[in-house]
């Protein structure tokens, strides 16, 4: 019998060759610049999902060592034994009153959030229906759940419309899930067609909105999930709806049930966050507008988002190109599959409130002098 290590060995080198194998490097983000140190050497960085730079503002900062000084550094117990800390309730009252439901609900983080509550709707018998770019964790609630999972087209309504005419029957319960703006893609899912259909056909809505959450209107589903640890610049998640889904989750859903609650720190600089992102809707749209002109500049489709991808097609093209903008001391990020569709590997660029249009020339500058864009 093969040792343990040699069939990790195994994987590992069947994913080196597939061009596929990650590996962690140690970034330092710097503060009032989108610059990161990486092994003594600085880089222009176009790859943290800090886009409105809240990660560091410095109310948010003292909004976290302020709770610290007081409640401490961790909660010390999950939430339904004594680590239901008052930094809670103006969290989630801020975060329903934001996504304009009942209420919200914080877990220990986006993924928990999403596993958790998608585990505890539905389960076997009923029907989950997932646009084909959802995020992997979505995905793994769905697993966990136990009900059939089908896929619907990206940002196809026709296709998800026609998906619940044909199967909606022979389940149960039907639970749809789709992204406000997709991570790797950074486009807008078409919110309002495809809450017309789930009511029509009696399936229950959740989005993840943890890229959308300060560039997104408001809009309508049964539930909403998202991080406190992108644009607001802290660390948790959290589910927004009403106050029966609240309460249903509390009692049901097992990662937040069984989990410790998240530390003080983090939930009050998520609180000081969303002050400032509806204080200073500025920040968004500067962040939009750069991204604008850079999708303009490279004669991609429009930016929808902070994020916008330069899909490059094989892996080794992906991390051929972020070598080569490394070298000239600009970080982009390689992203390959599983986190996208095989044949789609790509560059993911994300903008951030620290972002000025010098830098997005420089990065244009940089691709086209990689030969990444014509
Ligand atoms: C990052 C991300 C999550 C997970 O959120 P964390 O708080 O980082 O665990 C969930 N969904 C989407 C779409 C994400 O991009």
């Amino acid at each position: 019998m093969p040792a343990l290590n040699d069939i990790l060995q195994n994987s590992l080198k069947t994913a080196h060759e597939a061009g596929q194998k990650r590996v962690l490097s140690t970034t330092e983000l710097q503060w009032l610049t989108p610059t990161l140190r990486h092994n003594g050497r600085d880089y222009l960085h176009f790859s943290s999902n800090d886009y409105l730079g809240l990660r560091t503002h410095p109310q948010v900062m003292r909004a976290a060592m302020a709770a610290v000084d007081v409640h401490g550094a961790g909660a010390g117990a999950s939430r339904l034994i004594t680590g239901n800390h008052p930094a809670f309730e103006g969290l989630e009252n801020a975060l329903a009153n934001h996504k304009k439901t009942e209420s919200a609900l914080v877990f220990g983080s986006g993924y928990l959030a999403n596993i958790g509550t998608i585990s505890a709707l539905v389960g076997k018998g009923d029907l989950i229906l997932a646009d084909k770019l959802v995020h992997a964790c979505m995905l793994d609630g769905a697993q966990l759940s136990g009900a059939t999972l089908k896929r619907f087209a990206h940002n196809n309504p026709e296709h998800l419309s026609m998906l619940l005419a044909a199967q909606r029957g022979k389940y149960r319960h039907c639970l749809v899930l789709t992204e406000s703006v997709f991570s790797m893609d950074g486009d807008v899912a078409p919110l309002a067609a495809i809450h017309d259909i789930c009511t029509t056909h009696d399936a229950w809505l959740m989005v993840d909105d943890a890229h959308g959450i300060g560039f997104m209107q408001p809009f309508k589903a049964d539930i909403i999930s998202g991080t406190l640890s992108k644009a607001l610049g802290s660390y948790g998640g959290y589910v927004a709806g009403s106050a029966t889904l609240r309460e249903y989750l509390i009692n049901h859903a097992r990662s937040f049930i069984f989990a410790t609650g998240l530390p003080a720190s983090c939930a009050a600089a998520a609180e000081e966050s969303l002050r400032i992102l509806k204080a200073e809707p500025q920040r968004a749209q500067h962040v939009l507008s750069l991204a604008q002109t850079l999708s303009y500049t490279l004669g991609l489709p429009a930016a929808e988002s902070a994020i916008i991808p330069i899909i490059l097609g094989e892996n080794e093209a992906a991390t051929k190109a972020a070598s080569a903008l490394r070298d000239q001391g600009i970080w982009v990020q390689a992203i390959r599959p599983p986190t996208v569709p095989v044949g789609q590997a790509r560059l993911r660029i994300t903008l951030t409130a620290q972002h000025t249009p010098e830098h997005v020339h420089t990065v244009c500058q940089a691709l086209a002098s990689c030969g990444v864009v014509a």
